[in-house]
């Protein structure tokens, strides 16, 4: 029951007027909220007064852990070499599929909650139900034994933690608050923090694909995420990743879990492979186990993550044999390079707003998503090309949303005479130094 002196109006009022937040009185608000005893249209207008006034670090760190413990929180204490790994959101990362083995392979525990994909950008969970029978809904003591016994572990956001950000969150959707630092920081950081692993690597994606347009903001956003962590005693590094063009050469479903699994066996495409060991070596270094990236490159190289790979899917009560040939849709339709030239742009936020048209994607919560649909590129930024040659391969079941999908993919390609191809990595170690 909240405390008769707060009242969210006054809070609303010193946001308006730029004033700083007690601990307390930002507690107060976010269990307020949970509890339903403040209501959306006050929230809301906090938030809005929030994405105009900012919030010191100190009070984003004090918002984060209100709603980090606005739930159950998770003690993964028992657990050796705790890691979790959390992206930004882009399109084509299927970062997670690979880490998460590659890391259990290496001696961490990756036992963590993954989310659904929604607008443009894909989610682990959807990717993960793409193989057939592998459940993501665990109960804590099969989470556990799961941890405990394979060392990766993989299941939805659970509703009993950190349920302020999902609250919050929808509310943030609808009213135009999402684009606020201190926001995306809490939001994210709550839920790192709640599910309670000790080191924490994140990837800030930078780019027309990415929350963050600008390599500035995607820093400040990094650096902010990071000191968060460490005011809650965890350990916490950040990449900036670029998200201008697709992650790898697969956007959708199934046919990401088809890449994963070539990056696991050592093949795939190379800045899946070079992210993935870049993020691998970065957060096994805050462990003590070996970090060296010739470690990380044997892991994937001898087949080792890839062993690990079907131990967890097999885990989650997922058909291993189904790997070698998961089912994509059955139409294809091709994107052709509208001239000979250089690839000089593959616009990553239109490519995953083709593979959501077609079926792969959510446009709002709750709806159901087609596994089998989504967009293969044959070429990537950087690579020469001949007019007329495919570019991007469309599978879509029978055209639905294929006349809109096919359109934004001719879009998002550009051909030029030349193009250099951007770098992927464009900071690491980020939040160490403080
Ligand atoms: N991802 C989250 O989890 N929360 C945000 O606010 C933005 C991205």
């Amino acid at each position: 029951m909240q405390d008769a002196s707060f009242r969210p109006l006054d809070m609303i009022v010193a946001k308006r007027d730029g004033r700083e937040h007690t601990a307390a009185d930002l507690k107060r608000l976010v269990d307020g909220f949970v509890a339903g005893e403040v209501p959306d249209y006050q929230m809301a207008a906090w938030l809005m007064a929030v994405c105009w006034r900012g919030m010191t670090p100190r009070e984003t760190a004090d918002l984060t852990l209100a709603m980090a413990r606005s739930g159950e929180t998770l003690d993964l204490g028992d657990l050796p070499h705790t890691v979790d790994k959390h992206s930004t959101g882009g399109v084509g990362d299927k970062t997670t599929l690979v880490l998460a083995p590659l890391l259990a392979s290496l001696g961490a525990t990756v036992a963590k909650m993954s989310g659904r994909g929604l607008g443009h950008t894909g989610g682990t969970v959807d990717k993960l139900e793409s193989i057939p029978g592998f459940s993501v809904d665990l109960d804590e003591e099969r989470f556990r034994r799961q941890a405990r016994e394979v060392g990766v572990v993989v299941t939805g956001q659970s509703k009993d933690l950190a349920p302020a950000d999902g609250l919050i969150y929808a509310l943030r959707d609808v009213t135009g608050t999402v684009e606020s630092l201190p926001l995306i920081a809490a939001s994210i950081m709550s839920k790192k923090l709640a599910g309670g692993a000790h080191s924490i690597v994140l990837d800030v994606k930078v780019g027309s694909g990415a929350f963050m347009r600008t390599e500035a903001d995607a820093r400040e956003l990094a650096l902010t995420m990071a000191a968060i962590g460490r005011h809650a005693g965890r350990d916490v590094t950040a990449v900036l990743s670029s998200m201008s063009e697709p992650l790898g050469r697969a956007v959708g479903n199934a046919i990401e879990v088809v890449e994963a699994r070539d990056c696991l066996r050592g093949g795939g495409p190379a800045d899946l492979r070079e992210l993935c060991v870049v993020l691998a070596s970065q957060v096994l270094a805050r462990t003590g186990l070996p970090a060296a990236r010739a470690d990380v490159e044997r892991a994937l190289d001898d087949g080792s993550a890839y062993e690990r790979f079907e131990r967890w899917v097999a885990a989650q009560g997922g058909d291993v044999g189904a790997l070698a040939s998961l089912t994509l849709a059955p139409d294809q339709e091709l994107v052709r390079a509208p001239r000979s030239g250089v690839l000089a742009a593959l616009e990553a936020r239109a490519i995953g707003e083709a593979a959501g048209l077609l079926g792969g994607g959510r446009a709002r919560k709750g709806d159901a998503v087609d596994h089998g649909v989504g967009v293969l590129l044959h070429a990537k930024v950087g690579d020469p090309v001949t007019e007329g040659e495919p570019v991007a391969t469309l599978y879509h079941r029978g055209g639905k949303g294929l006349a809109e999908a096919a359109r934004r993919v001719r879009d998002a390609v550009k051909v030029a005479d030349q193009a250099e191809k951007p770098p992927l990595v464009l900071a690491t170690g980020l939040g160490l130094e403080g």
